[in-house]
């Protein structure tokens, strides 16, 4: 099977990428932003939680995120694998998709990270912010945040599978379509 982390910070155009991947290569995108943002969506009390961490732009609690990451996965047998899109966000987050997946004699493929400066992230996301409807898609200081809690909890996610070799980076800029052959290129690299 295929693992891909599509790694980058916020608003690299993960979650666009992602929806064209799996198209291609029969993948499900398991977005944990987007299945907190469902929750949230349906008031459960996982929801009620992830809100208040959301939010601010801070980290839900590893445990929750982690257990609600294994029900997807085992509850979404049929593909081909999967695409990791926003998690791990950190590297205790890493290490237990390591082991949940080691324990199905699984493992990560690759992890893909799509590079794209601080300035440019902010414009995009406070465009997105114009139909998202996320609240934390609307605010410049949440989002300075979210980029500081990625460079200081997520970005040595890309250094720890540096160690295991599978680490790679793509440039993020560009049109959707030219991001996304510049990726196609580089998974059927890995995958080969
Ligand atoms: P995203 O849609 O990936 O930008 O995520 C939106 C928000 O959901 C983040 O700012 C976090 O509050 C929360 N979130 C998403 N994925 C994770 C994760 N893997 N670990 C902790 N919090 C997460």
């Amino acid at each position: 099977m295929i693992h891909l982390i599509l790694f980058g910070p916020p608003g690299s155009g993960k979650g666009t990428q992602a929806k064209k991947l799996v198209k291609k290569y029969g993948l499900l995108q398991i977005s944990t932003g987007d299945l907190f943002r469902y929750e949230l969506g349906n008031n459960t009390p996982l929801g009620i939680k992830a809100r208040s961490y959301m939010d601010k732009g801070e980290l839900v609690p590893d445990e929750v995120t982690i257990d609600m990451l294994k029900n997807k996965v085992n509850s979404s047998p049929g593909y081909a694998g999967y695409i990791f899109d926003g998690f791990p966000r950190n590297i205790l987050q890493a290490e237990a998709l390591d082991n949940f997946l080691c324990e199905k004699d699984q493992e990560v493929t690759a992890l893909i990270e799509l590079t794209v400066t601080d300035d440019e992230i902010v414009q995009r996301i406070l465009k997105r912010g114009e139909t998202s409807g996320r609240a934390d898609d609307l605010d410049e200081g949440i989002i300075r945040n979210r980029i500081e809690v990625y460079n200081k909890e997520t970005a040595p996610v890309a250094a720890f599978y540096d160690k295991q070799a599978k680490s790679h980076k793509i440039e993020g800029i560009g049109t959707i379509d030219e991001i996304f052959e510049k990726l196609c290129g580089k998974i059927d690299q890995v995958i080969a």
